[in-house]
């Protein structure tokens, strides 16, 4: 997603700022709110859960493991058990496989 591309370059440029973070840990502490807010100014027809879905499914599997994702997931409403229709991938989910929303393909 472009966002998360800006962040990454911004990050990039600033290395400092991750003080001993992945940048994927980073994003996640300081950037998910700002991604959701942007998703939702972009397409205003998303609900607050689809935009969470969209911010945290691109952050990778690096991160999705971790403790501090869990504690993301509970903040955003989302449960961490993965057959759930609430887990936060449901939605990215539904995007990636092209059922909502429009391919780039
Ligand atoms: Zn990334």
């Amino acid at each position: 997603m472009l966002i998360h591309e800006i962040v990454h370059a911004y990050i990039f440029t600033n290395p400092e700022v991750l003080n001993g973070l992945t940048q994927h840990a980073y994003m996640l502490q300081n950037y998910i709110d700002g991604i959701i807010g942007s998703l939702q100014t972009f397409f205003p027809s998303l609900t607050s859960q689809q935009a969470a879905s969209l911010a945290l499914g691109g952050l990778g599997d690096d991160i999705t493991g971790t403790q501090a994702f869990a504690d993301v997931l509970t903040k955003y409403g989302f449960t961490t058990n993965m057959n759930s229709r609430d887990y936060f991938a449901f939605y990215s989910k539904l995007y990636e496989y092209g059922t909502s929303g429009t391919s780039c393909k």
